[in-house]
C-alpha cells in the first residue's frame, strides 16, 4: 500500500509538470540548466536566443529642447533618447 501511494504521488508530480519543462540549455559548467520553462522552444529566457527582454533600454530624460530652448523633461525608453514629441519632429 505504501509503495502504491508513492507511485501515485510521482505520477501526480509528472502530470503537473507537463505545462513546464526543464530547460534544454546547458550552463557554463556543461550541465543541463535547472530552469523550467513554458516556452515552445524548451529553453528558459537565459538560453532561448529568441527571448526578448521587455525593457532593453533604460529610461532616460529626453535630449530634445522645448520651444523656449529649455531641456525637455519628458522621460523616454526610446533608443534615440528623445521623447515621442521630439522624435516626431525629427522625421521631417
Ligand atoms: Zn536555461
Ligand atoms: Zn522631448
Amino acid at each position: 500500500m505504501i509503495k502504491k501511494s508513492i507511485i501515485i504521488g510521482m505520477m501526480c508530480v509528472s502530470f503537473l509538470g507537463i505545462s513546464q519543462t526543464q530547460c534544454s540549455g546547458t550552463t557554463k559548467q556543461n550541465v543541463q540548466c535547472k530552469q523550467t520553462t513554458k516556452s515552445k522552444s524548451g529553453m528558459c529566457h537565459n538560453h532561448d536566443p529568441n527571448y526578448r527582454k521587455k525593457e532593453v533600454y533604460p529610461t532616460v530624460i529626453c535630449s530634445g529642447k522645448t520651444k523656449k530652448n529649455t531641456p525637455c523633461k519628458s522621460k523616454t525608453k526610446d533608443i534615440s533618447g528623445k521623447c515621442h514629441n521630439h522624435r516626431n519632429n525629427d522625421k521631417n
